[in-house]
């Protein structure tokens, strides 16, 4: 393999680290200052190299079961505890699983805030339903902080309380609740929910118990560059230990309709462009090399534009059909809420690549 032409700036022992799934913090540094056509087309190397030509997505449905939380995450504008807050019943919850399975989903992906009243039962119940009438719909549920959250009003641990998921049907969980795995920003941005040794703690038990989960940076606010390079060497460390996560996402911090975003827009200092984006998803396909196989463009975050310019700079994935996007809608994402699957082949097609519908663990449907 040729990696980079003989006229690039970036030095061969940080190549040859990357190449080999070594990649340090520094490396990181240095590869971000670099030209970013040269870091684009290094990504896109290691991206072929690792999965070739093909590019996938997935039929799917979200499925956002409650709007009320007890959190307090400031950067969120999907909770709602006063007049626009709802709770689907089962039923309702049933019927969406079924619209979703009649247009071919084979996941549904459910998650919601977090309710003072329920306990692991409700979680469970959720499952065992979908399960006993789809029993072939995949069940992606639950991010590391709902998990936390259950077990702490069941007085489980978490470790119980994951095997009693798997039991009622949970396949995978999101990696959501990431945010940036630094207490700093964590104390500044969400500072109740789960800190970054319990979000690991979650996710490693998770893995360990049979529960695959993606991995998400939630990126653009108060972290600065480092701490998001150290969060993708978290999942690094993680992945080497227990070879448990599917995907890397980046999700793009959404300003609008939240404390955080108005505080940094009052500022004039919110920075992310494009071109920090894609940078972003470059440098994790680096630094995940030989790691993590599969690097998501979200088009909910990014828009169908610069998710298909992501696919020449590391990615290798588009996500999912959606049906339904309430979390980024509600704080100022406009790229719509369900893209089909024609759209999707025609969107791959037109980066040159092979598009290939997959299930939640990236085997063909
Ligand atoms: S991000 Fe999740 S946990 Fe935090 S306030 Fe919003 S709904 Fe609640």
């Amino acid at each position: 393999m040729v990696l980079l032409n003989s006229n690039s700036n970036i030095p061969d022992d940080v190549i040859q680290r990357s190449f080999n799934g070594e990649c340090t913090k520094e490396d990181a540094l240095l590869l971000l200052d670099a030209q970013p056509l040269e870091l684009f087309s290094f990504a896109n190397e290691l991206r072929e190299k690792a999965v070739g030509n093909t590019v996938t997505y997935i039929v799917n449905r979200n499925i956002n079961f409650t709007n009320m939380c007890v959190g307090t995450c400031g950067f969120c504008a999907f909770k709602d505890n006063g007049n626009g807050r709802y709770r689907l019943s089962l039923d309702q919850i049933m019927e969406k699983v079924s619209d979703a399975a009649k247009i071919g989903s084979t996941e549904v992906c459910i998650q919601g805030g977090l309710l003072p009243n329920v306990n692991l039962d409700f979680y469970q119940g959720i499952l065992e339903s979908v399960k006993s009438e789809f029993p072939d719909m995949h069940i992606h549920a639950f991010s590391p902080m709902e998990v936390y959250h259950a077990a702490q009003l069941s007085d489980m641990s978490i470790k119980d309380a994951l095997v009693e998921l798997k039991r009622s049907g949970l396949d995978t969980m999101p990696g959501t609740a990431a945010e940036i795995l630094s207490d700093r920003v964590r104390n500044i941005i969400c500072p109740s929910k789960l800190k970054t040794a319990e979000w690991v703690d979650v996710v490693t038990l998770a893995h360990k118990t049979g529960i695959p989960t993606t991995a998400t940076i939630m990126y653009g606010h108060v972290e600065t560059i480092e701490e998001r390079i150290d969060h993708i060497i978290t999942i690094r460390n993680i992945q080497k230990q227990t070879g448990g996560f599917t995907e890397f996402v980046p999700l793009l911090f959404m300003p609008y309709n939240n404390k955080i975003g108005e505080d940094i827009l009052r500022s004039g200092k919110f920075s992310t462009t494009g071109l920090e984006d894609l940078k972003l998803h470059a440098i994790a396909r680096i630094l995940l090399n030989t790691h993590v196989d599969n690097i998501q463009a979200s088009w909910v975050k990014l828009g169908k534009k610069l998710a298909r310019f992501a696919l020449t700079c590391g990615a290798n994935d588009l996500g999912g059909t959606l049906m339904e996007e309430k979390i980024s809608k509600s704080a100022g994402a406009s790229h719509g809420e369900y893209m089909s699957p024609q759209e999707f082949e025609w969107l791959i097609r037109g980066a040159g690549r092979d598009p290939k519908q997959r299930t939640t663990l990236y085997r063909d449907v």
